[in-house]
């Protein structure tokens, strides 16, 4: 008996459930395919600036506490920050607009957003009379537009509800599990009545503090403790072809080496996990390799902060659909974070693709940056030069569909069933955010 667990995948899943594995003094290895670990989180520096910018993840949820809580263990406490003050602003026909107060789009007061000019007088009559409307408590999992549409009215739907949470999973609300996507809308939508007394309760309960984390200095530092705390336990380049059994146990096959296992934890993309178990659990590859991903590209442009034309006091802006732009969402992440702050430049990360708008996947990269800049001129005034990185992030985003939390309960138990010892965690099951990868990663090695 080994005793070995192997990891396959270093994205922030299994770095995590290595963490816990080193943390609880048992036998791992982690194999990734990549040359660096990490997935999507990643950062380095940029021309321009003279700090190291995050290519992909830069926060994090701080009222899920699994992400802070493994940074405060790698000693990254004293670099835990939150964004400033300020909210974001929606680009809605041709004008920025702050977004009012809410819970993930859902606003809690018709009058502010009818003084924000984002919706008709129509849709905020109808907003009044979907918060106002007594419906039935939200019983399983159905999607966002489902449950939305008739609690806050169609426009505010479209133009602030799908912008956030299609801009935060590249998708589209009205196809997304509320349940796996937007548990707080689901929560408060399982009260029953009024919708608007769920919202102002949920507000109400949450804990004060930052909602969101970040780490001065960026998100590389996270997978860089991670990676000195694993050391040689962590194999780069080393993708896994082929798991099979030997016996009780398991043999991961990588192109130079096999590994014996007791346990394997895949924390590889839904397709790739998929491909992996098909010969033993044809079911759960089957659910698994269904699971569609959306393409996202984030550009990052840098320019002195006297070539933009607009005084942005915000993290940065949404950009609904039918708005005839390109980008999806634009970070300011000099206002952002203070990290990115140098006083003199201005850096912005510019998002593309949605699950249903994959224009930027057919234009030559170049097209796209051209494209995008253009719509920074148009949204933010931008003049003159800029520097500018591309981050591609092809099938990056996981869409769950409604049902999805239960189909990984049935995932879960036909791998006990036929491939005991083996478990899937990570993006592909539930939930994309940081905190869930961490608790998904943890989880998997205490078990
Ligand atoms: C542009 C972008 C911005 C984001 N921003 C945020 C944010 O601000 N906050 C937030 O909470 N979340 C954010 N997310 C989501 C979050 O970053 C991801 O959901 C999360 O990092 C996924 O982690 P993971 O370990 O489950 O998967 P991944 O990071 O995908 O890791 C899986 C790993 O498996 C490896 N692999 C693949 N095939 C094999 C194989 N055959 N053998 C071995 N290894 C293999 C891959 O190379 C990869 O390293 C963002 C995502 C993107 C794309």
């Amino acid at each position: 008996m080994t005793d070995r667990t192997v990891i396959v995948g270093g994205g922030i899943t299994g770095l995590a459930a290595a963490h816990e594995l080193h943390t609880q003094g048992r036998e791992f290895v982690v194999l990734e395919a990549d040359p660096r670990a990490g997935g999507k989180i990643a950062g380095g520096p940029m021309a321009g600036v003279a700090f190291d910018v995050d290519m992909a993840a830069d926060g994090f949820l701080a009222r899920e506490p699994e992400m802070t809580d493994l940074c405060v263990e790698l000693g990254l406490g004293d670099s835990l920050t939150s964004p400033r003050p300020g909210g974001a602003f929606l680009w809605v026909d041709g004008a920025l607009r702050r977004i009012p107060p809410g819970v993930l789009g859902a606003p809690l007061d018709p009058d502010v957003v009818a003084d924000a000019g984002i919706v008709s007088d129509a849709g905020v009559a109808a907003l009044r009379a979907a918060l106002a409307a007594d419906l039935p408590a939200l019983d399983g999992d159905a999607t966002v537009g489902e449950v939305l549409r008739p609690r806050v009215g169609d426009e505010v739907f479209e133009r602030m509800v799908d912008p956030l949470l299609g801009g935060i999973n590249a998708g589209n609300a009205d196809e997304m599990s509320i349940r796996t996507g937007a548990a707080a809308l689901a929560n408060a939508a399982s009260k029953g009545g009024p919708f608007i007394d769920a919202l102002r309760t949920h507000v109400a309960a949450a804990t004060p503090g930052p909602v969101f984390h970040g780490i001065e200095g960026g998100s590389q530092r996270i997978i860089d403790a991670l990676t000195y705390e694993i050391g040689d336990r962590l194999h780069v380049g080393e993708a896994v072809f082929d798991i099979e059994p030997t016996g009780g146990s398991w043999t991961v096959r990588t192109d130079d080496a096999a590994y014996d296992a007791d346990r394997v934890i895949l924390t590889t993309p839904g397709w790739i996990s998929a491909s992996l178990l098909a010969p033993y659990a044809p079911e759960a590859a089957a659910v698994l390799a269904g699971l569609q991903y959306s393409d996202a590209v984030l550009v990052t442009f840098v320019a002195q902060r006297d070539q933009l034309g607009h005084e942005l006091d915000g993290a940065g802006f949404l950009v609904p659909r039918g708005q005839d732009l390109l980008m999806t969402a634009t970070s300011v992440s000099s206002y952002k974070w203070a990290h990115y702050d140098d006083g003199e430049h201005v850096v912005l990360r510019v998002s593309a693709g949605r699950t249903d708008d994959r224009r930027w996947v057919d234009m030559p990269i170049d097209d796209v940056v051209t494209h995008l800049r253009s719509e920074l001129e148009i949204t933010i005034g931008l003049t003159g030069d800029v520097t500018h990185r591309v981050s591609e992030w092809p099938r990056c985003l996981p869409q769950y569909r409604a049902g999805h939390l239960d189909r990984c309960d049935q995932i879960d138990e036909w791998l006990a069933r036929d491939t005991p010892g083996i478990t899937v965690a990570g993006a592909s099951m539930r939930g994309l955010g940081l905190p869930a990868c961490v608790r998904q990663g943890r989880s998997a090695a205490s078990r």
